[in-house]
């Protein structure tokens, strides 16, 4: 016999727009339910965000051991050649894993938040039905958070399996394939690309459009696709990708040539869906918003005490905005009254060098008004020389209206300068000016000062260039 559960809140996916709106919901006093189908952390924590940033941190340790031996780097160098035990790596990745999804279980354990591992199957609004180690139970709650994150797009023609991998494949792989064809050059393709080229592999890139990380602007990306072509990572863009046939891939260059790239994996990464189905969205009555779930900025779907959050209502796809997201829901449940008005969502790529975007492009803000724009390259800055990250072509860009210097946007691409991410959403967050920049003090030598520059740069006044 079923098992019923009846709870204030209920939330359906502990990924990190899941499990943040958990724990505040149980801060606030609100008697929470937490189910997931999974390991608690979601789609970020077990397969995505975490274990990828291991990898690449490994990776980069392998690649500049293994210039060292070629030849020495800062007067450094290493007799022999460095060896890589892949597994052991991925042990290493998997440890990082295990320990925040412990951590994950000890916060809401902590919380009192109660944890139902299981596969959700709703039968009405507030009422679901679910399998759990301990037998059929049925959860009914006056609030539902839906937060049931996205799955890997796959491509017709070249369903997921042994050889044709998604990002979650790659990332359990037991050995570094020789031969690895990407298709789609957006952040997930690449950072995995750029990782595995530094293991070793031979990586081409497939990508339909004609640049690679086609959400930013040009000029931001053309470091990184230096990097790529002088790591020898063969782009094909403006490519389509048909099929494989004989364990290659067949494509169709932009010039309209077929040819054929045989690989040991195929990565394809062209895009995430909302996991949307297979658990009763249907008998709920919510209204969709294209594949999306429809929400108000208060996450608040069609049918009243539904909420939902992350990468199911929509772009962007990133887990900090999915726990902001969360945060505020529980926020509401519990009485208050707020908005989901971000003034800007940072978004960070990992790949060689690193790109950081928060606000509007140059051009995007030209369309609408005059702007101001500063860039300060970072071959001039004491700080990214000094850690041998002067020479990739990096800046940061800073746009700003024209008529009162508020900051619209800033773009940075270099070296170790995803941390930089922080400085510039708090400061837009904060409605900052060209002048609130200009007046900070900015720590010597660091990466910040580049951002310094690029605002004395807009204003007409920098100083090291
Ligand atoms: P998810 O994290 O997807 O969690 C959803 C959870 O719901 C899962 O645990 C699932 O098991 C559970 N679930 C689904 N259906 C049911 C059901 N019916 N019953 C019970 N449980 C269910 N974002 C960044 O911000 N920075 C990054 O660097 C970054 N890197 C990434 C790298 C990769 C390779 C990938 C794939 C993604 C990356 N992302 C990154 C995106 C990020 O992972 C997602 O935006 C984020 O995880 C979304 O959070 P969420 O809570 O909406 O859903």
């Amino acid at each position: 016999m079923a098992t019923t559960l009846k709870t204030r809140l209920l939330v359906i996916g502990g990924g990190p727009g899941g499990y943040v709106a958990a724990l505040r919901a149980a801060q606030l006093g609100v008697e929470t339910v937490l189910l997931d189908a999974d390991r608690l952390g979601g789609t970020c924590l077990i397969r995505g965000c975490i274990p990828s940033k291991a990898l690449i941190h490994a990776a980069g340790y392998y690649q500049d051991l293994a210039e060292s031996a070629k030849s020495a780097r800062f007067g450094i160098g290493i007799l022999g050649t460095p060896t890589l035990e892949f597994a052991a790596t991925m042990r290493w990745k998997e440890g990082i894993v295990d320990s925040l999804n412990g951590g994950v279980k000890t916060l809401l354990r902590r919380a009192k938040v109660r944890v139902v591992s299981g596969y959700a199957r709703f039968t009405d609004a507030k009422t679901c039905n679910v399998e759990t180690p301990e037998g059929p139970t049925t959860i009914a709650a006056e609030h539902v958070i839906l937060a049931t994150g996205s799955l890997p797009i796959e491509m017709p023609g070249l369903p997921f399996g042994d050889h044709v991998i998604s990002s979650t494949g790659a990332l359990s792989l037991t050995e570094v394939p020789r031969r690895l064809v990407i298709v789609g050059a957006g952040y997930i393709g690449l950072e995995l690309g750029t990782a595995f080229a530094k293991f070793g592999s031979a990586v081409t890139v497939v990508e339909a459009q004609n640049r690679i990380l086609p959400l930013y602007d040009a000029e931001l990306t053309a470091p990184v696709q230096r990097w790529l072509e002088k790591h020898h990572v063969t782009l094909h863009l403006g490519a389509k990708a048909l099929g494989m046939t004989d364990g290659a891939l067949g494509v169709e260059t932009a010039q309209g040539n077929r040819i054929s790239l045989p690989a040991d994996k195929v990565l394809v990464t062209i895009g995430r869906r909302p996991n949307a189905e297979g658990w009763g969205l249907e008998q709920m009555g919510i209204e969709m918003s294209g594949r999306f779930i429809k929400v108000d900025d208060r996450c608040a779907t069609s049918t009243r005490g539904v909420w939902a959050i992350g990468d199911l209502v929509g772009e962007p796809m990133l887990a900090h905005k999915a726990s902001a997201q969360g945060n505020m829901v529980a926020e509401i449940i519990s009485g208050q009254r707020l908005r989901f008005d971000a003034a800007a969502i940072p978004s960070v790529c990992f790949t060689e060098p690193e790109v950081v975007s928060v606000g509007v492009d140059p051009d995007t803000a030209a369309k609408r008004e005059e702007v101001l724009v500063g860039q300060f390259p970072f071959q001039a800055n004491g700080r990214a020389l000094s850690m041998d990250g002067g020479a990739t072509g990096g800046f940061v860009r800073v746009v700003a209206r024209k008529s009162d210097h508020r900051i619209l946007g800033i773009q940075a691409v270099g070296t170790h300068i995803s941390e930089l991410s922080a400085q510039f959403v708090t400061i837009m967050e904060m409605g900052g000016v060209l002048e609130d920049v200009a007046g900070i003090i900015h720590a010597h030598p660091t990466l910040s000062e580049a951002f310094h520059e690029s605002a004395l740069k807009a204003l007409g006044h920098a100083i090291h260039i």
